[in-house]
């Protein structure tokens, strides 16, 4: 038998007052046949988790009292690594030791172990064979289990819309010090193309955009400040000029008056991919855009277009692994917190969450 923790709550809320740590037994003695049981090496706390605990996110897995509690209960996180510990006799795509990531979202990946179908996980590499496959990199921890979601979703918001130019377009993004804006500059400089990221002002200002250029090859970055300025336009048009291209594509994670400002920059036809809110500012988007520069605004959402796409997936997360193998992408870094096994697992995905207003959280086991 192993004894496992997870993370659950049985009322949506604020994350303080709902999460519980749920204590449950998985027979490993008895597997079913296709089945597999894992073991949690890491598992982040991203925007989207919170706010499915707080009840008011669109996707949220079903409760149920599957792991034996008493009243229904949902395990919170969406994204993860995990490790193989067995195996079911019928199970032919694993084996132990190999790592795997949740193949859809609504697992539940605050936990310390899962028993789950073989065909709920997708295999990625462990660093042992990347090794064997003469790749000069392993995955850590940390890229494998953010690896399902934000590199992604810089990947197909870059290349799944609007055909840019390399050498010669350029797309541009707010929360470009975010995990996502990082993926998407690092991602663009590896496809050649240009990027503009907005960034909030801050008092060390000059080191951001020094590490915004330098370890994540962006063109250019601006602040919100002179995003929204009129005069600083003709600045950026001079920047075009120098590639002869446009700039097609702009990211939008931010919302309100940040939002209308990349909105202007686009060139005709341009459009914009709203994939977040942070400032919980509605889009501002003026008519004349629409009118005069026909630009389309619309949303992404990771979750929604590879619902039904797994092949989509898999060759969205092979390119991304490929990159990390050979060392041309850098993971987001996260803060990392070692699980002890004798404390209580709530506490620090609760501490996590606080904690993630100072960064991207990683419980590491
Ligand atoms: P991070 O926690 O890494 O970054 C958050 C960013 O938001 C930071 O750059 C921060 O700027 C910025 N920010 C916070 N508040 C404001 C504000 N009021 N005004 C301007 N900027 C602000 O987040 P992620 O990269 O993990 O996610 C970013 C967004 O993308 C989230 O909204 C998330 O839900 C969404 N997302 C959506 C997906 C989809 O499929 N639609 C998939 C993945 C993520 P600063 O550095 O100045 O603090």
């Amino acid at each position: 038998m192993i004894t496992a923790q997870a993370v659950v709550y049985a009322q949506h809320g604020e994350p303080k007052d709902v999460l519980k740590t749920h204590k449950y037994e998985i027979d490993d003695d008895n597997l079913d046949s296709n089945s597999i049981i894992v073991k949690t090496l890491g598992s982040p706390v991203n925007p989207s988790d919170i706010n499915q605990i707080q009840g008011v996110y669109p996707s949220k897995p079903e409760k149920t009292t599957e792991l034996g509690s008493s009243e229904p209960i949902a395990v919170c996180g969406n994204e993860g690594l995990f490790e193989i510990v067995k195996v079911g006799k019928n199970v032919s795509n694993f084996k132990e030791g190999d790592w795997c990531v949740p193949s859809a979202v609504n697992m539940g990946t605050w936990r310390t172990h899962m028993l789950c179908g073989s065909e709920e996980m997708t295999k990625i590499p462990n660093p042992e064979q990347s090794k064997a496959n003469g790749k000069p990199n392993g995955l850590s921890i940390n890229q494998g289990a953010t690896i399902s979601v934000n590199p992604l979703t810089a990947y197909l918001m870059l290349t799944h819309y609007v055909k840019l130019t390399p050498g010669k377009d350029w797309f541009i993004q707010n929360g470009g010090n975010s995990a996502v804006g990082k993926y998407a500059t690092q991602i663009s400089n590896l496809l050649g193309i240009n990027s503009i990221s907005v960034v909030r002002d801050r008092e060390n200002l000059q080191e951001l955009i020094k590490d915004l250029t330098e370890e994540c090859g962006a063109t250019k970055v601006i602040t919100e400040e002179q995003n929204a300025s009129k005069e600083f336009g003709s600045e950026i048009k001079s920047w075009l000029k120098e590639t002869g291209g446009e700039i097609k594509l702009a990211l939008n994670c931010v919302g309100g008056k940040n939002s209308t400002g990349i909105a202007r920059k686009l060139s005709n036809n341009g459009l914009m991919l709203t994939y977040g809110g942070m400032s919980m500012q509605p889009v501002i988007l003026p008519t004349s855009l629409h009118i005069f520069k026909n630009i389309t605004s619309s949303g992404f959402w990771v979750t929604q277009l590879l619902k039904n796409d797994m092949e989509l997936k898999r060759k969205t997360l092979n390119q991304i692994i490929e990159w990390y193998e050979n060392g041309q992408l850098k993971d987001a870094p996260s803060k990392e917190t070692k699980f002890n096994s004798n404390d209580d697992l709530s506490k620090y995905y609760i501490d996590g969450i606080v904690n993630s207003k100072g960064g991207k959280q990683l419980i590491v086991y």
